[in-house]
Parts: C-alpha cells; sequence; structure tokens
C-alpha cells in the first residue's frame, strides 16, 4: 500500500494527497505533518518506512469538505485519491492485492465547486496568463473561468495595465508559465499576488495547440463561431482549459463560450486607485466599510456577485450604462412590481452553482431541489415582470427567463419528495409514486418490519419474557435481545434451543436470531439495496435532464442576477436618496450637491450629524474643449480627503451603471480613474511613503488622458518642504498643459493657489471653516477662493498637545511666516517661465522633422563656399 502511496504521491507534487481508506482520508509523511498542523488534529503513526516511522493523520470523508475548505483558505492545494474498484474485486486477485486508487481531483483554490467551499457573494476565478514573443499583436493575454458558474471570459493586457486588469477580475488563482513567473520585469505584479500566482509548466499554454484544445473541449470543429481571438488570448483560454481538465480529471464543468472582454470598454482604474477608494475592501482587508458592502441591497447570491463584477469593471459607453439607468429608473415608477420581485427573488436558490455540481457527478438531491425550485420562481417572475414596455436590459432579461424548459421542472416536482437528504446515497429524495417499482420495494420492506413487530410480540409470548426485544445494528443486522437473567429460558427446552441461535453475550445481555429473523433480514437488506439502485438510477436521469439543459439555465440565473441588482440598486436609490447621473461623451462633470456615500451612512448609523453636501464642477469652461481642474486647500480634518474620494465614487457608481449620491449629476464618462490619496507605506517592497507616493504619481501623469479624472491628495507632502511644494507644482502644471484632464487637487501648500492666475482651466476651492475663540470649527463646506491659514496648531491642540508645545509653535510660526512675507513663494508665478513651452518643445522634438529640419540636415557646411552658404540661408528662409 505504501508503494501505491508513494507513487501516486510523486505524481502530484505541490499538493497533499488525501489517500481514501476505508471512511477516512489519510495522509502521510510530511503530507500529515504539514495537515496536522493546519488542522489542528491529531499526529499518529503507522509502521515503518526505511526504518523511519510514518507520521500519519486522518480526516473522516463526511467532514472532508471543512476540512478540505480550511486547507484551500490556508493556501493549500489537496490532491483527493479514491478507491477506483470495489475491495472485494482486489481480494479477488488474491495475495496481498491493493485496492487500486486514483486521483480523481485535484482541489485548487480557482477550481471549486462545493458549496461550503464558496461564498455566495463572491465569484471564484481561475484565471491564466499568457503571453506570445515577437509578434506585432497585443502579447499578453488574460482568459478567467468560474467553473462553480460556467463564466468564461478573455481580455487582452498589457505590461502597465497588467495588475490592474488582474485585480480588477480578483481571480483566487492565477497560473502562469513558468518561464514567466522567473521574468523579473513580472517580479512585482506576482509579489503583489503572493500565493494566488502559480507557475505551470509551459506547455500548458502552448499557442500552437490552443485553438484544437479549446474546440476539443467545447467538442466544434472549429472556433469560428466563437469570434475571432488574439493569439494570445487563445494562449490563455486554452491554458485555462487545460488546467481545468487537469484538475477535474474525467469530469467537464460546463463552460460558457469565450467572451472577450476588450480592454477600451471598461473605466480603467489603476492598482493603487483601486485599493484607495476601498471598493470592495477598505484598506485593511475588511468587507466592512468598502462601498460595496455601503451599496449591496441584493437578495441572491448571483445579483450579489454580478454587483461586485459591475463594481469592478464599470463601463465607458454611455449606450449601455444607460441602459442599466433604464432598469432601475423602471423599477423606481413601479414600486409595487419591484417589492413583488424582490420577494420572489429572495427564494432563488444558485443555480448556476448546482448545476456545476450536477455536471461535475458531484452533486445530491439538494441541488436538484435548487434547480426545481429555481425554474418555479423563475416563471414566477418571468410572468410578474411580464408588464408593458421593459427597457431593453430587462426585456433581454425576460425572454431569457421564458426559454427555460416547463418540461423540466414537471418532471423534477414529479420525482422529488418533499425533505432531501443531503447525500443520494442515503436515499429517500424519491417521492412516492415516482416509481411503481420502488413503491412496491418499499412496501414490501415497510411491511417486513411491520412483521419484525410482530414477531417480538410472539417471542415475548412464547418464551414468556416480556422485556424481549429485536433490535438492530450494522454488525449483526436484526437479533433478539433478552437481560441475563431471562437468557436461560430462552434455552430452556430442545426445541427453544434449536430455534433461538446464539449470537453474541454481553456483560448484562445475550443476543439470539432465529432463521424466521434471518429470513426478514435478507429480505429488508435487499429491499433497500434494490430501492436505493432505483433511486440512483432515478438521481442520474434527473442529473442528466438538468445538465441537458444547462444553457437556459445558466441564462435564466443571469437575467435573475440582473433583475436582482436593477432592483436592489432601486432600492438604494430610493432609501438613500440618490438621483440618476447624467451619462454622456462631453468631458462634463457636473456633480451638484453630491455625497461620499460611505461616510454618509457611517454618520448615520452613528448618529453623528448630517453629512455637508457639496458641489464640484470640473466641466470645460470658457469655450475650452478640455475639463477643468480644482486645486483644493483647508485644514487638517476639513473633509478634503472625504471630498476627493466622494467625486471618485460618484464617477464609478455612475459608469457601473447606479444612482449616485448627489443633487444632481452630469458626467461625461471617464476612462481613466486615477488617485493618489492617503500615504501608506510599502515597507514589505523596501519603499518608503515618498517613493510609493512619487511611483503612483509618476503613472498618473504618464497615462492620464484628456478624457480621464485624477484625485491627488497631498502630493509631495513626505519631504522637505520647498522639495514638496516644487514636485506640486510642476505636477499641478503638467497635468493641466500636458494631460488636460480633469482632476481635484488637495493640498497643504497654499502658495500653490498662485497657479490658478496663469492656469486658465485651474481654480481654487477650499473646505470652510469658523473660527470660535481661538478653536477652528469645521463646516466641511466647499467654497470657492484660497485658505488662508493650516490652522495645523489648532487641530494639533483639539487633538491634546501639551499647552507648552502648541504655544511654543504659534511663537515658531510667527517667525517663520515674518521671513516668508520677505520673500515668498508665490512670486515664482512671476519669475518662471510657463511650463507649457518645456511640454511644446519636448512634443515637437518626438515629431516629425520640418522641411527645414531635414535642409539643415542634409548640408555639410565644410563643402560650401561663402556663396553657397548664402544662397542656402536664404533658401531656408524661404521655407518658414
Ligand atoms: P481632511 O482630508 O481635510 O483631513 P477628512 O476628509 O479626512 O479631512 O475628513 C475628516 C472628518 O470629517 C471625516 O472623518 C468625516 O467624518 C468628517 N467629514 C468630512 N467631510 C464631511 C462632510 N461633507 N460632512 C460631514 N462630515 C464630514
Amino acid at each position: 500500500m505504501m508503494e501505491q502511496f508513494i507513487e501516486i504521491k510523486a505524481n502530484n507534487p505541490g499538493s497533499l494527497l488525501f489517500y481514501r481508506m476505508g471512511d477516512f482520508y489519510e495522509l502521510f509523511f510530511d503530507d500529515a505533518v504539514e495537515a496536522s498542523r493546519a488542522l489542528g488534529i491529531t499526529l499518529t503513526r503507522r509502521g515503518q518506512h526505511m526504518g523511519h516511522d510514518i507520521p500519519m493523520c486522518g480526516v473522516p470523508v463526511h467532514a472532508a469538505d471543512d476540512y478540505l475548505q480550511k486547507l484551500i483558505s490556508l493556501g493549500f492545494r489537496v490532491a483527493v485519491c479514491e478507491q477506483v474498484e470495489d475491495p472485494a474485486e482486489a481480494k479477488k486477485r488474491g495475495g496481498k492485492s491493493v485496492v487500486k486508487r486514483d486521483v480523481v481531483r485535484l482541489v485548487t483554490p480557482g477550481t471549486l465547486t462545493e458549496e461550503k467551499l464558496l461564498s455566495p457573494s463572491e465569484s471564484n476565478y481561475l484565471m491564466a496568463l499568457a503571453r506570445i514573443r515577437g509578434s506585432s499583436e497585443p502579447a499578453m493575454a488574460l482568459a478567467w473561468i468560474d467553473i462553480s458558474t460556467g463564466v468564461f471570459r478573455l481580455a487582452e493586457s498589457d505590461g502597465p495595465r497588467l495588475l490592474a486588469d488582474i485585480l480588477r477580475i480578483d481571480p483566487r488563482e492565477l497560473i502562469v508559465p513558468d518561464s514567466m513567473f522567473h521574468d523579473p520585469e513580472l517580479k512585482p505584479v506576482f509579489d503583489v499576488l503572493g500565493r494566488t500566482a502559480v507557475p505551470q509548466p509551459a506547455v500548458l499554454f502552448d499557442s500552437a495547440t490552443a485553438e484544437g484544445r479549446i474546440a476539443r473541449y467545447f467538442d466544434v470543429g472549429t472556433l469560428d463561431g466563437f469570434g475571432s481571438f488574439s493569439r494570445a488570448e487563445l494562449a490563455a483560454a486554452a491554458a485555462a482549459v487545460a488546467y481545468v481538465e487537469k484538475t477535474q480529471i474525467a469530469e467537464r464543468p460546463p463552460l460558457g463560450r469565450p467572451e472577450r472582454e476588450s480592454a477600451a470598454s471598461t473605466l480603467f482604474i489603476d492598482p493603487a486607485t483601486r485599493g484607495n477608494l476601498e471598493l470592495t475592501r477598505t484598506l485593511t482587508g475588511d468587507r466592512n466599510g468598502s462601498l460595496l458592502k455601503a451599496i449591496d441591497r441584493t437578495v441572491t447570491g448571483g445579483g450579489a456577485r454580478l454587483l461586485a463584477e459591475r463594481l469592478m469593471s464599470p463601463l465607458t459607453d454611455p449606450a449601455r450604462i444607460n441602459e442599466r439607468l433604464d432598469s432601475i429608473s423602471l423599477f423606481l415608477n413601479e414600486a409595487s412590481l419591484a417589492e413583488d420581485l424582490r420577494d420572489a427573488l429572495k427564494h432563488v436558490p444558485d443555480m448556476p452553482r448546482a448545476l456545476s455540481r450536477l455536471a461535475l457527478d458531484r452533486g445530491g438531491p439538494r441541488d436538484l431541489d435548487a434547480i426545481m425550485q429555481g425554474l418555479s420562481t423563475a416563471s414566477g417572475i418571468a410572468e410578474r415582470l411580464d408588464v408593458a414596455d421593459l427597457p431593453r436590459e430587462l426585456a433581454e432579461a425576460l425572454a431569457d427567463l421564458k426559454t427555460l424548459p416547463a418540461y423540466l421542472w414537471s418532471l423534477l416536482a414529479s420525482q422529488l419528495a418533499d425533505d432531501l437528504p443531503l447525500l443520494k446515497r442515503d436515499g429517500g429524495f424519491l417521492r412516492e409514486a415516482a416509481s411503481a417499482e420502488l413503491d412496491e420495494v418499499r412496501a414490501l420492506r415497510d411491511q417486513s418490519r411491520r412483521v419484525i413487530a410482530g414477531l417480538q410480540l410472539q417471542y415475548a409470548d412464547e418464551t414468556g419474557i416480556k422485556s424481549l426485544k429485536i433490535k438492530h445494528n450494522n454488525v449483526l443486522g436484526y437479533f433478539i435481545e433478552v437481560t441475563a437473567g431471562n437468557a436461560g429460558s430462552m434455552t430452556d427446552t430442545p426445541e427453544a434451543k434449536a430455534r433461538f441461535i446464539h449470537r453474541q453475550t454481553m456483560a448484562n445481555a445475550m443476543r439470539f436470531t432465529t432463521t424466521e429473523l434471518a429470513d426478514l433480514e435478507s429480505r429488508i437488506a435487499n429491499a433497500a439495496d434494490r430501492a436505493l439502485t432505483i433511486e440512483l438510477e432515478a438521481f442520474e436521469r434527473m442529473a442528466a435532464a438538468v445538465v441537458a439543459e444547462a444553457e437556459p439555465i445558466k441564462a435564466a440565473a443571469r437575467a435573475l442576477s440582473v433583475i436582482d441588482v436593477a432592483r436592489a440598486l432601486a432600492a438604494l436609490a430610493e432609501e438613500q436618496g440618490y438621483c440618476r447621473p447624467h451619462v454622456d461623451d462631453s468631458r462634463m462633470f457636473a456633480i451638484v450637491a453630491g455625497r461620499h456615500p460611505v461616510v454618509e451612512q457611517a454618520l448615520r448609523r452613528q448618529s453623528a450629524g448630517p453629512f455637508v453636501a457639496n458641489d464640484c464642477d470640473l466641466s470645460p469652461q470658457n469655450g475650452s474643449k478640455h475639463g477643468a481642474l480644482w486645486l483644493l486647500t483647508g485644514p487638517n480634518m476639513g473633509g478634503k480627503s472625504t471630498f476627493l474620494r466622494q467625486n471618485a465614487l460618484i464617477a464609478i457608481m455612475a459608469q457601473m451603471g447606479s444612482f449616485v449620491p448627489a443633487g444632481s449629476a452630469h458626467i461625461g464618462v471617464v476612462d481613466r480613474l486615477f488617485s493618489r490619496v492617503g500615504a501608506s507605506d510599502d515597507l514589505a517592497r523596501g519603499r518608503s511613503t515618498f517613493m510609493v507616493e512619487m511611483v503612483e504619481t509618476a503613472a498618473i501623469l504618464n497615462q492620464a488622458t484628456d478624457r480621464s479624472l485624477v484625485i491627488l491628495d497631498e502630493i509631495g507632502r513626505g519631504t522637505a518642504t520647498f522639495d514638496g511644494l516644487s514636485i506640486a507644482w510642476a505636477a499641478v502644471e503638467h497635468l493641466h498643459e500636458a494631460n488636460c484632464c480633469r482632476g481635484l487637487f488637495a493640498t497643504h501648500f497654499h502658495e500653490l493657489t498662485v497657479l490658478s492666475e496663469k492656469l486658465v482651466r485651474l481654480s481654487n476651492a477650499t473646505m470652510r471653516v469658523k473660527e470660535w475663540h481661538g478653536d477652528v470649527i469645521f463646516l466641511h463646506e466647499v467654497g470657492p477662493g484660497a485658505a488662508d491659514r493650516s490652522y495645523g496648531i489648532q487641530v494639533a491642540r483639539l487633538a491634546g498637545l501639551p499647552a507648552t508645545v502648541v504655544a511654543r509653535a504659534r511663537d515658531v510660526l510667527t517667525r517663520l511666516e515674518d521671513a516668508d512675507r520677505k520673500n515668498p513663494a508665490s512670486q515664482l508665478i512671476d519669475d518662471l517661465p510657463l511650463f507649457q513651452v518645456a511640454v511644446r518643445s519636448q512634443e515637437q522634438s518626438s515629431a516629425k522633422p520640418s522641411k527645414v529640419e531635414e535642409a539643415l540636415k542634409s548640408m555639410n557646411p565644410d563643402d560650401m563656399t561663402p556663396r553657397e552658404a548664402m544662397d542656402a540661408l536664404y533658401a531656408l528662409k524661404s521655407q518658414l
């Protein structure tokens, strides 16, 4: 047996091996040591190997899911090895033959299907990254699959946006070819992903065989009908498929056809921004306190997953955004419809996940029930939704609900019992009248049980032992039990002795059987066996019928999620007083009375006073075609960060197709959103706060376009004042002159406010405060103009700095301010040449050389006579 174990273990490196022995999965050697530590279970020993004890631990099969869950969440992979023949077969082979075993499945974080191992509100993506070298096409691509729901998508990516794309999709497992995994250029990406990224052999990613592999999986001759894909996309998709095959061994989860996602169709949010804005998790990794948590009013698992997906990938096409907004408007107008749907949706089970388990032969009776409930709820919802004039998104959802096959529900409803066991092997899930033969066998079984009850009375009567009982256990089957004291009278006559056959002597009881009883026993056992066989056959038929309708069931489930998300966002809008944003292709960004969706709810929960709504207008002004920049000054605690973030969040919410926390909002779609907010050390990667800040700022200045929205919070504060001010100054100029984006820029450097005199699209705004007996009162109101002071010392006093320190700081400040008054940094605005010029000359140098330049280049003054030189000069002049 150990030989077999070692061989199987060698074929599955990198995984803990769950080795099936009877009712347990056993682990041996290092696996046992690691697993016992991780799971907190006892480590024992079994036999010896090369003179050493073999460490061993085990988990019971019926509880294996719980242990798997723990191991997977700790980052382990598990190879599940089952007995693949009946132990009787092995015995037949004689000698010491070991039962055949094989790994039937690799359990990895990205390929889970069990309900216990999955979170209902999150997708569980396996992602593959592939790269094609030396071609003119985009070189990198990602493919991601959720085998628990069948979603299969692809997208091209590239160096700068790779990490952003990966984080947007947030896979549980990313497979990467060995060679790429060790590429120093990509190391920072894999560092961020940690244990999620795993190297795999390069053959999985072979682009030459990719198309064939995908076609085989979907059982089609060619992929032409699926759309066109780049070579990198095909390689990534084939790798993902190959990994599914590798982990699922014999089973094939039903995948949807690969759908292509184009980079331009989603709002690009860089990794730092995604983290800073706390979209799905806070900076500390908590889900509570994230935007998603604050806006999620869905009632189905599928709805919750779709909402998260939309939040992670907002759109850039105004038409599609408006379609989503139309659905919300409908539900706001039709309150009773929305309410009825909510009540119905609450009963929607997770159909895609049940379906996937059934297809993988891991399903149970409750999965069939989930499909049955899903089908009936879906048809109820379709009926209720079938009102006049649905907007497009909901009309499509309705159409998908209507294509559900009605016969499937009738089939399941006519077969499944009301109370269902968890496991099919427990039987008892077929209802009465589902099968005539089953009814017959069950009747026989029940009748036999009644006969046994009759026998007990009869035997008690015959022997005169009132306490005689007929009992059952798994070892003896049915037996007669009498107390030790009464045992004598069971065998006191020769007839009785012949009749009651002794089976077992216990401490204070004696057990017997009779031929009648043994006969009944085998009839009952046979009946039970036959009943289970009939039930299992029926199960297979039902599962096959369900799997045959996988496509319409998945489409319907998706439709239900779409409906749930639309009505959930309507409920949110109603509850929180959100407005419908006006989204178009312009460069507008006009928010009236905007609020921060998360802070607002938090203040309300703590009854900490109302959130102060603020306007923000970055729309093009004075005939400019580009949007505007605001430079925001004000004291600490004044609400600058909150204001910056709320406007970024409003843009994201609008583009995901949600109403927004504002009085009104007009937003020209944003193509990329960048933010630099707060300061966080990245010491683990050896970067100081300032370094992180500069890396992030560099990314923004290099990538923001005139459609982008940029949020910068106090750049340059991590270094000496003059350094910081200079960097901030230059960054604002660059954003204004070169990026031409819309942006909000919070700063402590009041000197910067003079820039608004020269930069036409830059305005100053400030957080208003009131002074009251030497204290500051924060009004949290944004108004035009610049703050005249920082109030840093007042804030320090509020924070409890010792009075002596506060007084001393006031003295120092007065001195410094005097010095500055004599030679203010703001004078720079008059002395410095315009940044614009520098940008232009840079642009020119990278542009095509002019005719004059070309003519100059071709001249060689050494070969010219003075006369020729003079002519050439005139010729040049004439070209200007
Ligand atoms: P700053 O960035 O200027 O230091 P913050 O944005 O961090 O200030 O805000 C400080 C605190 O003020 C926040 O924790 C929040 O509770 C409160 N606050 C900010 N903006 C508002 C507002 N518009 N209405 C009410 N309270 C606000």
